[in-house]
């Protein structure tokens, strides 16, 4: 909740005229208690994993052509059943323990300081701190996604997610409950590390979650925009990790493939790649090629 009663005693506290955005925030957080404005984020958990993976859900029933050549796994579909069951389990892990952790976070998120106040964060502010806590983030998901291909990790925890091995959108946060909580650890580190404003916090789980369903629609879109981000990773890199499953030593970052490659665990992908490559130019760049193919060769 802002400690000021009217714009004017805001305006006077920061000894300037309020910007257009921190007008939007002194209106929409001026009443609002530090605590609801935290919560904003199990209220986007639920939205965007319910709201953002719908049209590559609705591709994969309809079947089009024009879309279908963007599928990574051609031959593999999922009907309305199978995808409305991974809705429900992912549901089900967020109403038992992601959302109840989350609301009972709020304290971890006073002590280290997430501001909700005036002024606001600059827009550099903004981007050098998710900068930060994306790269915390796929560092530290990167290691704890390798233990969890332990075998005790992976039969006991890890095996879950790996039910998909063409993953769709609604499988992202398909898991068991403890891996959501582990994985969302090192989502949490990086502002642990360097607080920021609640809006920073916001924007950051937002593109997470933007980036997780992203990586598990099952479709390589060439006109994504996270073909601009360098190093990015994307929805084929993570999708072989999928279609390797449990015996793969590949590919367990969730962002980038530098740290990949750094480590040595991207041969079997790069491999792969040029394989697949070399098969498809061979049938004439026919689109419906499967990984299956490969095993044939
Ligand atoms: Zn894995
Ligand atoms: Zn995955």
């Amino acid at each position: 909740m802002l400690p000021f009663q009217t714009m004017g005693e805001a305006e006077a506290s920061l000894g300037r005229n309020l910007t257009f955005s921190e007008t939007l925030w002194f209106k929409y957080s001026a009443d609002k208690s530090d605590y609801f404005l935290y919560c904003h984020n199990t209220i986007f958990l639920f939205v965007f994993y319910t709201l953002l993976p719908l049209p590559c859900a609705a591709a994969e029933l309809l079947r089009s052509y024009k879309i279908d050549r963007f599928k990574i796994q051609p031959k593999v579909r999922n009907n309305l059943c199978r995808m409305f069951k991974c809705y429900k389990d992912v549901m089900t892990v967020f109403v038992c323990a992601v959302g109840p952790l989350q609301l009972f976070s709020f304290p971890v998120v006073q002590v280290i300081g997430i501001r909700t106040g005036l002024a606001l964060p600059s827009v550099s502010e903004m981007f050098w701190q998710i900068l930060v806590y994306v790269l915390v983030e796929d560092y530290t998901n990167y290691w704890l996604h390798r233990m969890l291909h332990c075998k005790w990790g992976y039969d006991k925890i890890h095996r879950v997610h790996h039910e998909y091995t063409a993953p769709i959108g609604f499988a992202a946060s398909y898991a068991h409950w403890a891996e959501v909580l582990i994985l969302g650890f090192a989502s949490f580190l990086g502002p642990l590390i360097v607080p920021g404003h609640m809006i920073t916090l916001w924007l950051w789980m937002i593109l997470r979650q933007l980036e997780a369903i992203e990586t598990h629609s099952g479709y390589d879109f060439p006109w994504s925009p996270s073909k601009y981000i360098p190093f990015y990773g994307g929805a084929e890199f993570h999708d072989y990790h999928h279609f390797v499953g449990g015996k793969s030593q590949s590919n367990f970052a969730s962002v980038f493939t530098y740290c990949d490659s750094l480590y040595g665990t991207d041969k079997g992908y790069r491999y792969h790649k040029e394989v697949f490559g070399k098969l498809r130019e061979k049938s004439g760049g026919k689109y419906d090629i499967s990984m299956e193919d490969l095993k044939a060769e």
